[in-house]
């Protein structure tokens, strides 16, 4: 069953609930009663808290490069991985 979080607009509560994909996204605030919830993300897989985040934000990919491997390839130990 999917978590979503939610915050309130009102008062910026927020918390996480458990509903089904079937269920309708919850409205009122649990802590000041106000029809003021929004709906954040799915907290499922990876979790992002406070503000700050917009969906623009993903990172394009960066080049790969693959010399960061430091797995002791050298067998002198000059390298200093020995
Ligand atoms: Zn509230």
């Amino acid at each position: 069953m999917p978590i979503y979080e939610y915050q309130c607009g009102a008062c910026n509560h927020e918390f996480e609930a458990m509903q089904k994909m079937s269920d309708d996204k919850l409205t009122d605030c649990p802590e000041c009663n106000k029809p003021e919830l929004k709906k954040l993300i799915s907290a499922s897989g990876f979790r992002l808290k406070g503000s700050g985040w917009y969906e623009t934000d993903f990172k394009k990919g960066a080049p790969a490069k693959a010399s960061t491997s430091n797995t002791g390839s050298c067998s002198s130990g000059s390298c200093g991985c020995g």
